[in-house]
């Protein structure tokens, strides 16, 4: 684990600095606004949506590395996959940084999200760290109304 926390490191900041996916979508037929009061964290995220298929994922705003990463690494694996596979992993990634499980588990099913694992360490981190799946869940529902991460 700690072997790997280098990497993990390295990989939050090559996110943080370079992120991936980050514009607007304006043909985009799913959107939300997401604000992380604790961090000052801001994030709009924008879907495209075609037969139960993320076609297309993006998203702009200002926030910490964390923040800034995870929405990079959130949309990065998104894109391509199906509806019915976002709630499984979310729930995965949210046990992860929250630390409400001993062990990782299906860290395949994770991939590259895994570079958050560090985050349980720092719980005034994990909002930062969910900030784009949660509003990810309003953009699905179709609620145009900012979320808070309270
Ligand atoms: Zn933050």
């Amino acid at each position: 684990m700690s072997d790997h926390r280098e990497l993990y490191q390295e990989t939050i900041l090559d996110h943080s600095r370079s992120p991936r996916n980050k514009h607007a979508m304006p043909d985009a037929n799913h959107h939300a606004d997401g604000y992380n009061r604790l961090c000052g964290d801001k994030l709009s995220l924008y879907l495209k949506i075609e037969n139960g298929v993320i076609e297309d994922i993006s998203f702009i705003g200002e926030g910490c590395a964390i923040s800034t990463a995870s929405a990079s690494l959130m949309t990065e694996t998104l894109k391509g996959k199906r509806l019915e596979d976002v709630s499984p992993l979310f729930e995965k990634f949210h046990n992860m940084v929250a630390g409400s499980v001993e062990k990782i588990d299906d860290e395949e099913m994770l991939g590259k999200l895994l570079v958050f694992s560090g985050v349980r360490e720092f719980p005034v981190r994990v909002k930062c760290a969910t900030l784009a799946w949660h509003t990810l869940q309003a953009a699905l529902k179709d609620n145009s109304k900012t979320v808070s991460t309270e």
